[in-house]
């Protein structure tokens, strides 16, 4: 295997980061802490006594949505999302606790027909597996298109005896909303859901009547993880799909979805007095992340013309992880080539899938 390493100048984004830490010196104002108040809070259950608590699963064909209804449903972003389908590779847990319920959602990255490489296999296992010792299922379809493939997933479900709730969303594009009636006629003909709730994911309309419907099929139950937690995933995990997320953004169609950002270093430092001029710094956390490609090209796209992109995605990235860690972040980024990794298992494996 092939490798080809480039450190990435880096010294602006860099640039961007100390002028910040200049800037912020003082402790966060009460704005900040609000908004990182916002960002982690859940409300804890008052009447533990008919609380409801249970996996859902979030499943359907690439690109209809379910990374955005779960983000939407949690009020904030977890999952990626992307116009580029399978854009989610892993399988995240997001948690969404009120006064009823606990409801800990599973994105699965779609069921594919075509298992052809060994990364497909891989995604198309975690796929499957999401759906055992879940409590209930969200299949979701897009409103506009509604194609073979759903299918293949429906039959999958059709062999158990799980409990499904039919999400169909995107419902803000249907121009008749009366369109959504045959559907629905459609569907149900199909296969025997216990519920049926057109939302619009991304406007998040119809979402509370979501919300009320989980809670109905799921079992009484203690929370299954603290209610302040949204998330069961490592903030190193987070970090490397916001990175990803950002080059899927901002390269679109001219990088292939399986490119992988692997977390190099993840250091914490507390809050400290600058030992040569004794100033106080505020805590930090520095990370370094190196963006896997398969391809010479593919390299000089992600860092783009004078390094513009790559120094964009490293802006961007930075300030996501500042507001979902609620502090600061230093961020470096690298860019490698390593040649068929994606049909390479032993990468694969290296790699942590
Ligand atoms: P996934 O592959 O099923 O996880 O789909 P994503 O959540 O990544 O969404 C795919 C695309 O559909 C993105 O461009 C979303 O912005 C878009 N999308 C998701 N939900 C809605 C919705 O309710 N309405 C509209 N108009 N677009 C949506
Ligand atoms: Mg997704």
């Amino acid at each position: 295997m092939t490798e080809n390493t480039d450190k990435l100048d880096n010294q602006n984004t860099a640039d961007v980061n100390s002028a910040q830490t200049n800037a912020n010196n003082a402790l966060p104002n009460e704005q900040d802490n609000a908004a990182i108040d916002a960002f982690f809070a859940s409300s804890a259950p008052k009447s533990p006594a008919n609380f409801k608590a249970g996996y859902v699963a979030i499943v359907g064909r690439p690109n209809v949505g379910k990374s955005t209804l779960m983000n939407h449903l949690l009020g904030q972003k977890l999952s990626i999302t992307s116009r580029k389908p399978q854009t989610t590779r892993h399988r995240i847990h997001g948690i969404l606790s009120n006064d009823e319920m606990q409801a800990v959602f599973v994105d699965t990255p779609g069921i594919h027909r075509n298992e052809v490489r060994a990364i497909n296999e891989r995604m198309n296992k975690a796929a499957v597996s999401a759906l055992v010792d879940v409590d209930l299922v969200l299949f979701v379809v897009d409103s506009d298109q509604w194609r073979d493939d759903d299918l293949l997933t429906l039959q999958k479900l059709g062999d158990t005896d799980l409990t499904v709730v039919l999400v169909i969303n995107k419902a803000d594009t249907l121009k008749d909303k009366g369109a959504i009636l045959p559907l629905i006629e459609t569907f149900n003909d199909s296969f025997d859901f216990a519920d049926i709730v057109p939302v619009s994911a991304l406007k998040s309309q119809n979402l509370d009547r979501l919300q009320e419907v989980i809670a109905s099929h799921l079992p009484i139950a203690d929370p299954i993880y603290d209610t302040e937690q949204i998330t069961d995933r490592s903030e190193r995990f987070l970090a490397s799909e916001i990175v990803r997320e950002k080059i899927m953004r901002s390269a679109g169609d001219e990088v292939p979805y399986d490119l992988t950002v692997q977390i190099d270093e993840f250091k914490d430092e507390p809050a400290h007095k600058d030992p040569k001029t004794g100033r106080p710094r505020k805590a930090c956390t520095f990370i370094d992340a190196t963006i896997y490609v398969e391809r010479d090209g593919q390299k000089a796209i992600v860092i783009g013309e004078k390094g513009q992109r790559i120094k964009q995605v490293g802006i961007d990235a930075r300030q996501d992880m500042e507001q979902l860690f609620g502090k600061k972040v230093m961020l470096t980024l690298w860019v490698k080539v390593k040649r068929g990794w994606s049909d390479d298992e032993r990468a694969l494996t290296s790699l942590g899938y």
